[in-house]
């Protein structure tokens, strides 16, 4: 069981949970009528998903869909195990769906992170995601493009994000309180040293100028939470952090 933990921002009737793991993060978005999840880890992270859920006093019954930020496996990998067992439909943005069905695949491989290995932290996280299953090349075949996502637990708003992959989202969630940003601004990252609003390694992102002005559009929402796929969850206006995480502060 991989060790994970949860910070909830709770607005009243419903709750934002950022579950948190050592490689990556995943979000569960709760309310009366149930859970949605906002991606779901690494292939060996489907357990987690459903300890997560535990934790918060639910369990897979209660989740109503999943949303993809993007559909790269360390977010994608979990759902896709559990998706073999349960039946609630994953969703990801129009320009992700046939990635996240593994029509082609945009994601690093050995031939970009190869080069990088002399790096002590690339080499270590190499081999912590590979027992994750980093090389499971699965997807989800059934997975759909968002439909109106204003009825699933939390209520949340996709914000279109693209360029760590073509089709990436962000999402709202708690009235626009929280950002939940994915893989376009994030907080940490195991092969960065760096702490703190950042983007992700370029070796990581499909279009690095189109992922910059995604990240500098995130600085237009008025959230003051914001959960990232990697990293500490960031208190503070987003606005804040993308100015950070562009270098222009
Ligand atoms: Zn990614």
């Amino acid at each position: 069981m991989a060790d994970l933990d949860i910070t909830t921002i709770d607005h009243g009737s419903a709750k934002t949970h950022l579950v948190s793991t050592a490689y990556v993060n995943w979000v569960m978005l709760q309310d009366a009528d149930g859970v949605t999840l906002i991606d779901g880890g690494y292939p060996g992270h489907a357990d987690a998903v459903v300890e997560g859920l535990r934790r918060v006093g639910s369990d897979l019954h209660e989740v109503q869909a999943a949303l993809l930020t993007h559909a790269h496996v360390d977010h994608l990998g979990g759902l896709a195990r559990i998706g073999r067992t349960t039946s609630f439909p994953v969703y990801a943005g129009d320009d992700e769906v046939a990635h996240a069905r593994r029509e082609y695949l945009e994601q690093a491989d050995a031939r970009t992170i190869g080069p990088l290995l002399y790096r002590p932290r690339v080499a270590r996280w190499l081999a912590g995601v590979v027992r994750l299953g980093a090389l499971d090349g699965g997807g989800i075949g059934d997975a759909q493009p968002f439909g109106d996502l204003s009825a699933l637990p939390g209520a949340p708003v996709a914000v279109p994000a693209p360029g760590h992959t073509r089709g990436h989202t962000a999402f709202l969630a708690g009235d626009g309180e929280v950002l939940v940003s994915g893989d376009s601004l994030i907080s940490g990252h195991p092969i960065s040293a760096c702490r703190g609003p950042q983007c992700l390694d370029e070796v990581f992102t499909h279009d690095v100028p189109a992922n910059e002005e995604s990240v500098a559009a995130l600085a237009g929402l008025d959230a003051v939470v914001v959960m990232p796929g990697h990293g500490p969850l960031l208190s503070g206006h987003v606005s804040t952090f993308v100015e950070q995480a562009l270098g222009r502060s």
